[in-house]
């Protein structure tokens, strides 16, 4: 392992026990995105014990190879029967008291451990972990800048395909196609094309509607790369706009604009999304614009902290945020423009690169 990966494990542990506290001993760490950050892990299957002094990593026989190239600075320990090798693990270390992840542990796993150890107390750990990933070191900024460069690109050339009687799945087959053979892993969700009416729907994954002319078609794309995901939605008009595609566009551009303008380190989050909420209220379409502001993504596409009305979160330099305000009309048609960001101590650092001014295409 490079000394620099040692280095930035060893930071993210530091940072997980401040998380956890002083009257934690220890941490039983299962979901895949945790363990990946903590240990360097990519596959399926593996379970995380450590306490703050050392550990040892648990998976099957599918992955002892890959765990032994991949997980330099804990043992690693191969079992047949996964709960009670955590159990004799855990005993064998003289665990008394144990935090999990309660957001990701089912309660039948827990059943299974409470019944391989019947005196170890089990502290379930969910708010305390969520910002455990939220700040984002360099290189990993460096991964989402890299993700969502592929995922860019891949639109760029896929505008060509986007014309009056292209269906909304061919549409995204070539997008998904491109992010593939340009290095993406896999698409980061399954891709929106919302095209005309459909547009209003802000989840629209694409359907086998044709695109006609004059519509509005809303593309929200992302791909995983190195395990990190990118994030970005674009609207385009098929054709020329009308006057009120126009003016709906305006609002949400404006919206996103302002949003990022008000982001940087030391804000509430709470106050970036109200800085896009009272634009588009402003601009009369207040009650169609039904989402959160923004999130932020990195090994998850939707991980902590969130940009909304419900946000508790300050801004810290390095945390990763989308801004992705929308206005829905049903019938009609909607716009959702989103870019990924980095909050810098002065602003924001776009991630995402397509432009976000209106594109017309295939006219
Ligand atoms: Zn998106
Ligand atoms: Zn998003």
């Amino acid at each position: 392992m490079a000394m620099d990966a040692k280095r930035s494990y060893a930071q993210r542990l530091r940072r997980l026990w401040r998380l956890v506290g002083p009257d934690m001993p220890a941490m039983l760490m299962t979901s895949p995105e945790n363990v990946r950050y903590l240990c360097g892990f990519t596959g399926t299957e593996g379970t995380l014990l450590i306490t703050r002094t050392g550990g040892c990593f648990l998976t099957d026989g599918r992955y002892t190879t890959q765990a032994g190239e991949q997980v330099g600075q804990f043992a690693v320990v191969a079992f047949k029967n996964k709960f009670r090798a955590i159990g004799r693990a855990i005993k064998k270390m003289g665990i008394a008291r144990l935090g999990f992840e309660s957001r990701h542990v089912t309660v039948a796993v827990l059943k299974a451990l409470k019944h391989e150890l019947p005196s170890v107390e089990f502290l379930p750990c969910a708010e305390v972990l969520d910002m455990l990933r939220a700040v984002k070191q360099p290189a990993e900024i460096r991964t989402l800048r890299k993700a969502a460069r592929i995922a860019g690109a891949s639109l760029q050339e896929t505008l060509a395909y986007i014309r009056p009687g292209a269906a909304e799945i061919d549409i995204a087959a070539e997008l998904e196609y491109r992010m593939r053979t340009k290095g993406g892993s896999a698409p980061a969700f399954a891709t929106i094309v919302a095209s005309g009416p459909r547009s209003a729907l802000p989840h629209g994954t694409a359907t086998s509607r044709r695109v006609r002319a004059g519509e509005f078609v809303t593309i929200d794309f992302g791909t995983v790369c190195d395990g990190y995901c990118s994030d970005e939605t674009c609207t385009l008009v098929v054709g020329e706009p009308s006057g009120r595609q126009r003016r709906v566009y305006a609002a949400v551009k404006q919206a996103h604009d302002r949003a990022l303008g008000a982001l940087k380190a030391g804000v509430a989050l709470v106050d970036v999304d109200a800085t896009a909420r009272r634009h588009i209220a402003g601009a009369g379409f207040g009650a169609r614009f039904s989402h959160g502001t923004g999130h932020g993504l990195g090994l998850c596409v939707h991980e902590p902290p969130v940009v909304s009305s419900r946000s508790t979160v300050i801004a810290q330099r390095g945390m990763v945020v989308t801004i992705e305000p929308g206005v829905y009309l049903p019938g009609w048609g909607g716009v959702r423009i989103e870019d990924t960001v980095a909050v810098t101590a002065q602003g924001c650092e776009l991630i995402t690169g397509c432009s976000k001014e209106l594109i017309c295409v295939g006219g």
